[in-house]
């Protein structure tokens, strides 16, 4: 037989009886919790857990699982307390090429209730309890083997109740039968139950959503300093005069960032020109970047040749005549924000400007909406 027809409780005139408790048999006068049929007794063999039985053939399958809640309600109803679950969660967030996490925990807690009110159907709401605790209901279900409890917490969820689950399913006919061990399973084992929403739990994951978003808005703005700094250094090393192979200067066009700088063989020779030229290169790819995302609602193409991007077309590249080669891109605020940044941890500004050494229109003039270089952008 298997311990879903054994049925641990028998109720007799309201109250729920072991099967140790009664006489053995019929003369128990137990009822089945569930279908209310007759029930036998079996507490004379020693090998096996006392339980009851239906006294008839039956269809009813309720009664293991009736009386296992029944029980269970009964025992708090009368213990006035319950231990509250534990409740951990990690908030995590990803940006600026960081991971951020922040632990949420409270730990479980036993709380003494004012009031108790079972069972609890409201507004579309089925608890087994509803306690009240410093003015506040806390909505308590049961899990039991045989019993889905799924489609009550859904509603539970998204109305915000406060409420959890004490999950009894695993439970040995053993342990239901020892009075203590039953009682401590439904009072104070912390190991099952669980939160289906905890308004603390919930404040304290605002609160630390709110630290997290502290902590990467203190690193963006560390990240926007550090390239105001960058843009800093390339406007000095522009104003800076290039070094041009003596008896050659009179032929060497000055130094300026419109002028095609890969067409005169001596800079590339020359540290600080190639970096200059990487840091605008950096800068165009970027600005093709927010361009794309100011303009063109974030969806757009990256060219596999010059590595800028543009609004999604079937043209050629605005940046380099390319026509081939395109991967979508979509460039979210978050993304045009930080994609500097980026760069600067690649070797993208490098590959562009080793394939296309000229561009053929800088990032601001490829858009037609933005006549002027956006600051920043060109010198
Ligand atoms: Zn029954
Ligand atoms: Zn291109």
């Amino acid at each position: 037989m298997s311990d879903g027809a054994r049925i641990p409780f028998g109720e007799r005139e309201g109250a729920l009886y072991r099967a140790h408790e009664v006489d053995n048999g019929l003369a128990c006068a137990c009822l089945c919790p569930a279908c209310r049929h007759p029930l036998i007794a079996a507490n004379r063999g020693t090998k096996v857990i006392p339980y009851f039985r239906h006294a008839a053939d039956s269809d009813c399958v309720e009664g293991f699982l009736k009386g296992v809640l029944l029980k269970a309600r009964e025992i708090v109803l009368e213990a006035q307390r319950l231990l509250l679950p534990a409740f951990e969660e990690t908030v995590r967030d990803y940006a600026y090429s960081k991971v951020y996490t922040r632990e949420v925990k409270l730990p479980a807690a036993e709380v003494v209730t004012e009031r108790i009110e079972a069972p609890c159907d409201e507004d579309g709401l089925h608890a087994d309890l509803a306690l009240w605790i410093k003015g506040r209901r806390l909505l308590v279900i049961f899990g039991v083997a045989g019993r889905s409890i799924s489609g009550k917490l859904k509603p539970l969820r998204e109305t915000r109740q406060a409420s959890m689950v004490v999950d009894l399913t695993h439970l040995e006919l053993k342990t239901i039968h020892d009075p203590e061990a039953f009682r401590r399973e439904v009072l104070g084992n912390p190991d099952n139950r669980r939160w289906v929403y905890s308004p603390r739990g919930e404040q304290e994951v605002r609160r630390a959503r709110e630290a997290l978003e502290a902590d990467e808005a203190r690193d963006l703005e560390a990240i926007r300093a550090k390239e105001q700094e960058w843009q800093r250094q390339l406007q000095d090393a522009r104003r800076a005069p290039a070094k041009v192979p003596a008896g050659d200067a009179e032929h060497r066009p000055v130094y300026a960032p419109s002028m095609p700088l890969a067409a005169s063989p001596a800079l590339p020779q020359d540290h600080t020109a190639m970096q200059v030229r990487l840091n605008e290169r950096a800068l165009a790819i970027a600005d093709s970047y927010r361009l794309v995302q100011s303009h063109t609602g974030g969806l757009g193409r990256e060219c596999a040749c010059c590595l800028m991007a543009s609004a999604l077309s079937d043209g050629p590249c605005p940046y380099c005549g390319e026509v081939g080669l395109f991967a979508p891109l979509e460039v979210t605020e978050y993304l045009a924000n930080t994609i500097l940044h980026r760069l600067r941890c690649t070797t993208r500004p490098d590959r562009s400007l080793e394939r296309v050494p000229q561009l053929l229109s800088q990032a601001s003039q490829a858009d037609t909406n933005e006549a002027a270089p956006e600051p920043g952008f060109g010198g």
